[in-house]
């Protein structure tokens, strides 16, 4: 009944808290702790019932051991959710009853900021327990290093298409001007590609077309720019059946987060149409990078340095998908999954 249903039959350890005198609901998913602490962050969201935090928090924990194994991080992958609206939720005493979730599992989870859950909530957090990351003196927004790393991974995926190491022949579809895509939509017009831009703010598109040689189209014909890689840098699911077959470009690799509405499907959809997609949890892994740095007290460089190995280990992948006839998102799950297999299982599990 509980360790047989559906989504968690693969997770470690799923625990429920909950207090009554601040309203606290909370799911912490533990996913999995082979190759280090589980870390993730903590969403607050009004689900629409308990089932549904549930599932989006299995879902997310499981998610978060496969980019940080895919990103050669001794992290495992853990998520938490609370549950309710922020607006009316939240308070101090909360999140303070929160950290004290946190705190009990003694490491095995260590949390940071998610949708709903920002600096000042980590910045409580931080004050009950040694297990939170993303607070003020820490290393600051990801973003710029996020950037860095797709950047660094749409070089790859050039590298084995056209056979180039650099990006000023290409052309470029930037779709969302926030942190990450803004950085690198400006990274790629200055190295001298050509780029085209859209946001659904007219403003963050003025300003970049006038500061930069660029062109900008609305934001529902990004689709249909003729391009060599079409960057999703807005939101989840910009790749599905309306969109791929209306994409011309030959490479998808952008910062989004679950870029593929449906993941396998999407992934072999885009196989059969010849375009190489990059694997959103393995381009976009600098943020995890960046906190991973944080948690050991690291340095910003550091996470800018280790940002750039995206490219090598996506082309790994992709070299890998051509051999053995996969898609590339396959050969990142196996990448992820050998290495919490090849883990020296003789090591006391709790060495971190
Ligand atoms: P952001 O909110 O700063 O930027 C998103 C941008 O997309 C905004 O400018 C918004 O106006 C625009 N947008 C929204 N809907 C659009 C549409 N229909 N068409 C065109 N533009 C649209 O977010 P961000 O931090 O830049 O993150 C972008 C994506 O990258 C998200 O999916 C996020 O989960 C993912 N990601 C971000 C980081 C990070 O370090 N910030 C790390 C990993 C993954």
């Amino acid at each position: 009944m509980v360790f047989d249903a559906g989504d968690h039959r693969d997770h470690e350890q799923v625990t429920f808290f909950s207090d009554e005198e601040t309203g606290l609901r909370a799911i912490i998913s533990i996913h999995d702790t082979t190759l280090g602490p589980s870390l993730g962050g903590t969403r607050i969201l009004d689900y629409d019932t308990e089932e549904d935090a549930l599932t989006d928090v299995l879902r997310l924990s499981r998610a978060m051991t496969y980019k940080s194994a895919a990103a050669d991080l001794d992290l495992g992958g853990g998520k938490a959710v609370i549950i309710g609206d922020p607006d009316e939720i939240k308070s101090e005493d909360l999140m303070r009853a929160y950290a004290r979730a946190v705190d009990c599992l003694d490491g095995r989870y260590i949390t940071s900021v998610d949708v709903n859950s920002g600096v000042e909530d980590m910045e409580i957090i931080s004050e009950h327990t040694d297990y939170a990351v993303g607070t003020r003196d820490g290393l600051g927004d990801p973003s710029p290093v996020t950037a860095h790393g797709v950047l660094h991974g749409l070089k790859a995926c050039v590298e084995h298409v056209y056979g180039t190491d650099t990006v000023s022949d290409v052309d470029v579809a930037v779709q969302g001007l926030g942190k990450v895509g803004h950085g690198l939509a400006e990274k790629l017009a200055e190295r001298g590609a050509s780029v085209t831009v859209t946001d659904i703010d007219d403003e963050k598109m003025a300003a970049f077309t006038d500061e930069h040689d660029a062109d900008s189209v609305a934001p529902d014909d990004i689709y249909d720019v003729d391009c060599d890689v079409f960057a999703p840098c807005a939101f989840g699911g910009a790749i599905n059946d309306e969109t791929i077959p209306r994409l011309s470009c030959d490479i998808v690799a952008g910062a989004a987060n679950n870029i593929l509405a449906d993941e396998q499907r999407h992934a072999g959809m885009l196989k059969e149409e010849d375009i190489l997609y990059a694997p959103d949890y393995v381009i976009n892994a600098a943020g995890i990078i960046t906190v991973y740095h944080e948690y050991h007290g690291g340095t910003k460089q550091q996470a800018f340095e280790d940002a750039e190995d995206i490219g090598d280990r996506l082309l790994t992948m992709i070299e890998r998908a051509e051999d053995e006839g996969t898609t590339v998102l396959d050969a990142a799950n196996a990448y992820a999954e050998e290495r919490i297999e090849n883990k020296d299982q003789t090591t006391p599990a709790r060495s971190w």
